[in-house]
Formats: C-alpha cells, sequence, structure tokens
C-alpha cells in the first residue's frame, strides 16, 4: 500500500518521469504493480541488475506507464529457479565509511512469517575468489571496515563446489587481504559453530560482534515460527560467546505478538532477555506478510498489543544497552569514522557496533583511530572520547 502510494506521488510531482519498481513487492506481485498506469516498468531482484541497460529505451517521447501494455512492463523472471547470486561489485559507498559486500542471498528456511525465501529465491552464495576480489578492491579504496551481509550468511558455501563455511571464507579473507577490520552481518542460531565463534572472539581483525535473531523465547511460538531451535539451545550459544568474550557485543531480534503468543510466551522473552549478556535489541512488533503461512494462522494478535510487548521489550533493551556501553568509560575503543556533526564533532563506530563521539577539528572521516572513552553521551546510546588522538 505504502509502495503504491509513494509511486502516485512521484508521478504527481512529475508526470514525465518514468516510474520503474524493483524488490521483493515486485518480484512477488508484478501484475498488480504493472496494472498502475504510473509504472513504466517492473523488475524482479535478479532482473534489476539490468535497469540501467533498459534506460536508453525510456525516452520522454516514449510516455510513461501508460503507453505500455502491463505485461510488457514485467522483467520478472522465476526466482526459485535462479542459482547464481546477483553481481554487485562495489568500490565505494557514498557517505559510509565502512563498506558493505554481499557474500550471498536468498534462504532455504521458510520461517512462517517471512516472505523472503519467495522474494528472494534458494540460497546461493558469491563464490570465493569474487568476495576476495570484492575485498581487495574495497581495502585499495581505502576502507578499514567490511561488513559481510546476505540474507541468511551463515548457509554461505554450501551451495559452491568444492563447499565452504562462512568460518572458512572469513579466514580465507583474513588471510588473503589486508583488510583492517571485518564484521559478520547477522547469523541465525543454529549457525554459530564453536569454530565461528572461536574464530570471532580471538582473532583481532574480526569485530566482537554477534547479531543473532532470537524473535521468542519462548518454544511454542519458535515452533510455529517454524524456527527449529529452542530457547535453552539459544541461551547457550550466547552463553559459550560471552564466556570466550565477555565484552563481545551480542545484538538480539525480537518479534512480539506472532500470532498465538500468549501473555505466558511473551513473559518467556522478557526473562530470557533479561537474563542474557545482551548489547542490544532489535524489537519489531508482528506485521502479517500476505502469502506466508503465519498470516492465515487463526489466532493473530491485536496489532496494539503486539505494540505495547514491544514497547516492554525495547525497554529492557535500552536498558541493557546502557548497561553494556557503561563497561566501556575509562577504556580505549578503535573507532572507524563515519561522519562529522554540526557541533565540531565526528561520529565513528567501535569494533564493539557502539556509536563513539569526539571533538576534532581536523577532517578524519574514514579514518581508524583508537579513542579514549570519558563518558556515556546525554542520549544514553553512544559513548563519548575526550579528543582523537
Ligand atoms: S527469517 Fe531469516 S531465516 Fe527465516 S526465512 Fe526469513 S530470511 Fe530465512
Amino acid at each position: 500500500m505504502q509502495s503504491r502510494k509513494l509511486i502516485r506521488k512521484a508521478y504527481r510531482l512529475n508526470p514525465a518521469c518514468h516510474i520503474i519498481v524493483t524488490g521483493c513487492y515486485a518480484q512477488i506481485n508484478p501484475r498488480q504493480l504493472a496494472d498502475l498506469p504510473e509504472v513504466s516498468l517492473v523488475f524482479g531482484n535478479m532482473e534489476k541488475q539490468n535497469i540501467v541497460s533498459m534506460l536508453p529505451e525510456l525516452t520522454p517521447a516514449n510516455t510513461p506507464g501508460k503507453s505500455i501494455a502491463p505485461l510488457d512492463k514485467i522483467h520478472v523472471a522465476d526466482i526459485s529457479k535462479v542459482k547464481s547470486c546477483p553481481d554487485l561489485h562495489i568500490s565505494s559507498f557514498a557517505e559510509h565509511s565502512r563498506a558493505f559486500v554481499q557474500i550471498q542471498t536468498g534462504c532455504d528456511s521458510f520461517c512462517s512469517y517471512c516472505i523472503i525465501p519467495y522474494a528472494r529465491g534458494r540460497s546461493r552464495s558469491v563464490p570465493l575468489n569474487k568476495v576476495i576480489e570484492q575485498i581487495k578492491d574495497l581495502v585499495a579504496h581505502g576502507y578499514h571496515e567490511v561488513v559481510l551481509t546476505g540474507i541468511h550468511i551463515g548457509n554461505y558455501g554450501r551451495d559452491l563446489n568444492p563447499k565452504l563455511t562462512l568460518a572458512q571464507l572469513t579466514e580465507e579473507i583474513l588471510g588473503r587481504t589486508k583488510l583492517h577490520r571485518l564484521r559478520l552481518g547477522s547469523i541465525e542460531p543454529l549457525e554459530l559453530s564453536d569454530e565461528l565463534i572461536s574464530l570471532v572472539t580471538e582473532n583481532k581483525r574480526i569485530c566482537s560482534h554477534f547479531h543473532i535473531p532470537l524473535q521468542s523465547g519462548s518454544d511454542s511460538v519458535l515452533k510455529r515460527m517454524n524456527r527449529h531451535y529452542t530457547a535453552d539451545q539459544f541461551r547457550r550459544s550466547v552463553e559459550t560467546i560471552f564466556s570466550q568474550d565477555s565484552k563481545c557485543a551480542i545484538g538480539i531480534d525480537l518479534i512480539s505478538g506472532f500470532p498465538g503468543e500468549t501473555e505466558q510466551d511473551h513473559m518467556a522473552s522478557i526473562k530470557l532477555v533479561e537474563q542474557l549478556p545482551v548489547g542490544y535489541l532489535h524489537v519489531f512488533p508482528y506485521s502479517k506478510r500476505p502469502g506466508t503461512s503465519a498470516a492465515i494462522m487463526v489466532d493473530q494478535i491485536n496489532p496494539a498489543l503486539a505494540k505495547t510487548r514491544a514497547a516492554q521489550l525495547r525497554e529492557i533493551g535500552a536498558k541493557k544497552q546502557q548497561q553494556y556501553i557503561r563497561r566501556f568509560v575509562g577504556t580505549e575503543l578503535e573507532v572507524v569514522v563515519e561522519k562529522a556533526r554540526s557541533d565540531n564533532s565526528w561520529r565513528g563506530i567501535s569494533a564493539e557496533y557502539i556509536p563513539v563521539s569526539f571533538p576534532c577539528n581536523d577532517n578524519i572521516s574514514g579514518k581508524c583511530l583508537m579513542v579514549a572513552i570519558t563518558a556515556v553521551h546525554k542520549n544514553g546510546v553512544e559513548l563519548q572520547a575526550a579528543h582523537c588522538n
């Protein structure tokens, strides 16, 4: 609904413009979008790589949208049959000091609330040498930190020949590039192998940070979500990480108000996150995705209740985050500097994923510096350093 509103708004603002739609909605419901007279073309998630080559055909004389038959607008293939990753070699990121490298796309897990396996297809990995080339290129362009991203990066390499694991990829990156600092994107609980945990907690070139989707602390909710672990297994993984590196940033995703979630289930989530050494929480109230099995579950929760539960969890998350960041006051942290603020101060991100601000008169954008942490910023979510070294 929001996308369609935006399309109409863009057209009203400039009726001569061509509107090209892509992404998950376009992949799943191309005909719905192609039927909108304002839309000129609809590209699927794989075909969007070709948008630039199509642009010459979209001249102002070729009237936007209206003159094209809906079926001719659609460039969307069956993504479930696609076996390769989009080729996205990127050398720089505007306004970002950290670089993001996609190593994988798609997912085979079919969690009951998630549309991604239908919109992005099966799990596919970027071949090892392509990842290495991309990172070498980014290092040559001055990037100090690379974040490995994907839909389900813990599945990395299972489709390659020979097969690889995320831990092996990580070791290859460290061995074959001069990258200063590597960060792993979100990792599913079942893919936190002992090997990967040891690698992240022991190697100084890997940021001490795990982002793990828990989604619920209730086993019965996890089961209905089609997530194949228990709250206790999750607890053990987090405790293993903490026992190996008590300063590691552990971020957790949670969904509140999943269909059938009782007060008891919600309390199980609260209890679990209160007990765990969590650095931050990302909480999302459940929202129905048409086409998923959770969307047709009979016991949907009132959205207002899902929001109330999300607020309760976020409050716990905020307290946990403050407890976590306070531990670094009086220590030195390495930050990759991101941007200047209007008050002559700079903001950077530490390896522990903590925003740090500090004054500096020089242009230090993109630099990697050690800073002495003096206090928690008054906004409560950042640390402050006195100066840059
Ligand atoms: S929630 Fe994550 S693991 Fe589950 S289907 Fe979606 S992308 Fe896959």
